[in-house]
């Protein structure tokens, strides 16, 4: 038997972990992965990473799920053939074939597809001057790298730097850029407040506060129309403020961070899609017999906590890629484990501040806030249904054991009294 995962990213170390944990063969499983190195932890990149605290092989896989520090060795050792700087130009499902580019062709008698996802660039929409240099996106190691160099510069001489999106990249590189003691960071984004599919205003408005006090100036509402430049590089951001009027903020170093697309055009037509991704199962199965989807490319089904309903879905997560791949290998080697139940988990790091999010931030629940915004040390809010369940719970601080609490209580949906909802944790809060 051969079990090829095709992508080496964050999901190919968990499989190979899980791989040897189940009993997997030595010689049978083979690793396919584009970037020049073996798996890593990719959320250290926007956090750690962009400190100078965070170095491979420090980050290599499975240190972020509490596992063994994979690195190139490991896989040796184990049996495993991981091959880096490999890319896969084509796909043959139903025949089982994989072809690298330079024409060779693997064949498998498994596939987990951990294709991942993709940064969208601001070039896919034309945005005029989108192509200058020092334009920079974050996804890989690589990314990483040309973002601390041009992160040197800016530091040297002064110069100033923005941010688009407002979303976890914005976020995460902005402190990382102030706090890396670059003066000048602008944050521009197109909603009313950060991370606006999450934060309620209320919560967005702390950490707005915070950025300020930092020195990062957020400018809310601002569509990015274009980028000024001389001899190709950028020396500007151009945007359209809340009211329409124009702008140009100046900036020798852009970071642009406004999403990702799942990589699944390569297996376009010979399987099943959902939310834009691959449809899966319980099992990680896809609609392909003995072909599975793991990570940010596959859609499995998700059931809400809020209306119990399930539908497919895909989680940009690294838990769920984690979780994900481990279930796929089980799946591909017979183990037949119980369904895939995954319980919406985000976190994120910016300062000396840390987050924790919980279920579902579900339309139509009362939020209730709690905690201590002003001095922003331990503070949150929690999504209530219609019939006094927890369906969401978001966590600033804490101690340590309140996150496992306020999962539990999220998991279980627990019933929330409404007279106790002014202590200063959410944790103590559901725990009483
Ligand atoms: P997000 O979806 O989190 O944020 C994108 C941001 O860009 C939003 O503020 C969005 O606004 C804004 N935006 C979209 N289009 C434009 C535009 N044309 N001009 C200006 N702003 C725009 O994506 P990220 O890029 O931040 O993150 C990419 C992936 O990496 C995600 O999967 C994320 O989950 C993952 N990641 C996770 C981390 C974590 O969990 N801590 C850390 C870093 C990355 P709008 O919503 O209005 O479109």
């Amino acid at each position: 038997m051969t079990v090829v995962v095709l992508g080496g990213g964050n999901a190919a170390g968990y499989a190979a972990r899980e791989y040897v944990a189940s009993g997997g063969k030595p010689g049978e499983l083979k690793i396919i992965g584009e970037e020049g190195v073996v798996s890593y932890e990719r959320p250290a990149l926007s956090k750690g990473f962009l400190l100078g605290a965070a170095k491979l092989p420090g980050f290599h896989t499975c240190v972020g799920g509490g596992g063994e520090r994979q690195e190139p060795s490991w896989y040796a050792d184990k049996g495993i053939e991981f091959r880096t700087g490999a890319k896969v130009t084509a796909a043959d499902l139903k025949a089982k074939k994989l072809t690298l580019e330079g024409g060779e062709v693997v064949s498998f008698s498994k596939l987990i597809i951990a294709t991942g996802a993709r940064v969208v660039k601001l070039t896919e929409f034309k945005v005029p001057g989108a192509d200058l240099s020092g334009i920079h996106y974050l996804r890989n190691v690589k990314d990483g790298e040309a973002m601390l160099a041009a992160m040197a510069q800016a530091k040297e001489h002064g110069q100033k730097v923005v941010v688009v999106g407002g979303g976890y990249i914005g976020m995460e590189c902005a402190a990382g850029l102030v706090s890396s003691g670059i003066k000048s960071v602008t944050m521009v984004f197109p909603e009313p407040g950060l991370l606006g599919r999450l934060l309620t205003p209320e919560l967005a408005g702390v950490y707005e506060r915070l950025y300020q006090e930092k020195g990062v100036t957020c400018v809310k509402g601002a569509k990015v129309t274009g980028f000024t430049g001389a001899d190709g590089k950028v020396a500007g951001v151009q945007y359209t403020d809340a009211s329409g009027a124009t702008h140009t903020a100046e900036a020798s170093l852009v970071v642009v961070g406004v999403g990702a697309r799942a990589n699944a055009e390569l297996f376009a037509g010979q399987v099943e899609m959902a939310a834009g991704g691959i449809k899966v199962d319980g099992q990680m199965a896809t609609s392909v017999p003995d072909v599975y989807a793991v990570g940010d490319v596959a859609a499995f089904p998700l059931k809400s906590v809020a209306t119990g309903e399930v539908a497919h879905a895909r989680q940009e997560h690294v838990t769920h890629c984690r979780m994900s791949a481990a279930q796929a290998i089980k799946a591909a080697l017979g183990l037949a484990p119980p369904p895939y139940d995954y319980l919406p988990y985000f976190y994120s790091r910016i300062f000396n501040l840390a987050w924790v999010f919980y279920g579902e931030a579900a339309p139509g629940a009362t939020v209730v806030h709690f905690g201590d915004t002003k001095e922003a040390k331990c503070f949150g809010a929690l999504w209530v249904s219609a019939d006094g369940h927890l369906v969401g719970a978001f966590l600033e601080g804490g101690s340590p054991e309140d996150p496992a609490v306020l999962k539990a209580a999220v998991a279980s949906k627990a019933k929330v009294d409404a007279a106790k909802l002014d202590a200063s944790s959410g944790a103590a809060v559901i725990a009483a």
